[in-house]
């Protein structure tokens, strides 16, 4: 039983689908793990620790999948690069395949089983599996981190001899996962935070947060959540109605973060462009909807622009910005996954086809597209394997330079904001609780306990990218410089600039190797 690593092909990907600790416990269950060389870089992982948890090195992506049985993936990989893999292989990852329906039917083609771990049912017994609740929870998280950094003025009040400094008002749009850990992260850095969403549930979260809760609170409001705990699609009359709150309320806000998502449909757009001009020069917004079309009128997925003065941040993989705890989180995802398809006594795959975790999340099997929500695409569609897009070699920049594919385990993303500050929180309303992780895996995952790297690993890790990389670059940060511009009054078409994303934050991650 192989399972294969590949270093991920898509541009600013830099997270990988294995780390060390998973690899040792998938040997564990009897397979044998190829990694391509430098899959890891990325996150900070070299080679050696691969090695050292029994993983072969593999030289390239080609060796790493040939007569693979399992191949662990962060993104969606091209049907032509599976070639060598086993008849039946099970490919697991973010498969992102609402808009890419074509490439669905090619991996069908192709022969493998693909795995779409977005699909993954939230229950008990897979919250652990649960990669868009990982996933959304970094996003949160960094989204503020990236308001934070972008914007010129302090978050806290700041009590000084010199005299007070208000603190920073910061709006929340879209209280999920990643809305209630941006409200959480926003809060602990000090900002006064506010927030809204749909669904009813979510008032007493964001308030369990420390938040102000800001929402048409009509009787569509009272039913608009699903049995899942999704939003549901709002009438035009509604968001009619919320955008006449909102409007207000963001005129008077520094930050706003936008996460608002309705599965399978592009994101609700909930700020215009009057709303945005309608805001104090240096405010920051961050769509954290931006793989899905955005939040925001003005938002450019994948860039970061400015409009009188606002900066409009839409990075379309915010999880992958953090990639090494990403990486930790979403591998662990997986290996509690493929525990699952395993017999540990006879060491070998034992796939249950009528498990509801593999039925929810099969997308092709034996040479068709099986999944419920795919209608068949006509054989004619299909892209021919042998001329799929070559993707570029490494991981490029750790900004995103074009749109990524939809909701990966990215923008999206759904765990609750389980910490909290002082008060206690109330945590989202997930129908059940899990009481025991799944095998091999444990419940929770203090980043905290993680001990950092040290020193000489950064140095060590610097120069075997340096290595395979010889021609990356490192760009150096950059604070768009037009921020403090405060009275330029350019015609409305004219005064979106688009500036170059924020450089790489991480010097050691492989930049565009070709
Ligand atoms: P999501 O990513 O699909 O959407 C993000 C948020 O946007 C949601 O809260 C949604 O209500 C909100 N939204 C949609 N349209 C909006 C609009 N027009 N205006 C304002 N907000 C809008 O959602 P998610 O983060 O996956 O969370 C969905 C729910 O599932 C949450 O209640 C979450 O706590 C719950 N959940 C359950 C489990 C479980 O295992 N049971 C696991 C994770 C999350």
């Amino acid at each position: 039983m192989k399972i294969a690593i590949v270093r991920e092909r898509i541009e600013g990907e830099n997270r990988v689908a294995a780390t060390p600790e998973t690899v040792g416990k998938l040997i564990a269950l009897g397979a044998s793990v190829s990694v391509e060389k430098g899959a890891g870089l990325g996150s900070r992982i070299l080679d050696p620790e691969y090695t050292a948890a029994g993983a072969s090195i593999a030289a390239s992506a080609d060796a790493a999948l040939k007569g693979a049985d399992i191949v662990l993936t962060v993104r969606r990989p091209s049907a032509a690069s599976l070639a060598g893999v086993a008849n039946g292989a099970l490919v697991i990852g973010a498969l992102d395949p609402y808009g890419n329906e074509k490439d669905v039917a090619a991996l069908a083609k192709a022969g493998v089983t693909a795995v779409s771990m977005e699909f993954m049912p939230r229950i008990t017994r897979a919250q652990v599996m649960d990669i868009l609740s990982s996933q959304a929870n970094l996003a949160g998280y960094q989204g503020v981190v990236e308001a934070a950094a972008q914007f010129d003025r302090a978050l806290p009040m700041m009590m000084t001899a010199a005299g007070t400094v208000r603190p920073a008002k910061a709006f929340v749009m879209g209280a999920g996962v990643a809305g209630l850990q941006a409200i959480a992260t926003a809060k602990r850095l000090g900002a006064v935070v506010s927030a809204t969403d749909v669904r009813p549930a979510a008032k007493e979260q964001v308030e369990s947060l420390g938040g102000k809760f800001i929402a048409v609170e009509d009787d569509e409001f009272k039913q608009a959540e699903t049995a899942g705990g999704y939003a549901k699609q709002m009438s035009a009359e509604y968001q009619a109605k919320q955008a006449d709150l909102t409007a207000q309320h963001i005129a008077k806000q520094d930050i706003v973060i936008t996460t608002a998502l309705i599965p399978g449909r592009p994101a609700p757009r909930l700020i215009t462009k009057a709303m945005v001009e309608s805001m104090a020069p240096g405010s920051v917004i961050v769509d954290l909807a931006a793989e899905r079309g955005g939040n925001v009128e003005l938002t450019v997925p994948g860039k970061v622009i400015e409009h009188n003065g606002v900066t409009i941040i839409g990075y379309t993989n915010v999880q992958g910005r953090i990639p090494t705890t990403a990486s930790q989180l979403y591998a662990r995802n997986l290996l509690a996954f493929v525990t699952t398809l395993i017999d540990a006594k006879e060491k070998k795959l034992a796939v249950n086809w009528d498990d509801e975790l593999v039925k929810a999340t099969v997308l092709t099997r034996d040479g068709k597209v099986v999944h419920p929500n795919f209608a068949a695409v006509p054989a004619a569609e299909i892209k021919p394997v042998a001329v799929a897009k070559a993707a570029p070699k490494a991981p490029a920049k750790s900004v995103e330079a074009k749109a990524a594919p939809a909701k990966t385990g990215a923008a999206s993303a759904k765990k609750p904001a389980a910490k909290a500050p002082a008060k206690k929180p109330v945590v989202p309303a997930m129908a059940d609780t899990p009481k025991k992780a799944a095998p091999g895996v444990e419940q929770s995952i203090p980043a905290a306990a993680e001990a950092a790297p040290s020193p000489a690993k950064r140095a060590a890790t610097k120069k075997a990218a340096a290595v395979i990389d010889t021609a990356a670059k490192v760009a150096p940060a950059k604070k768009p410089a037009a921020a403090k511009k405060t009275t330029v009054a350019k015609p409305a078409a004219t005064t979106s600039a688009v500036t170059k994303p924020a450089a790489a934050k991480k010097p050691a991650s492989p930049k565009g190797a070709k």
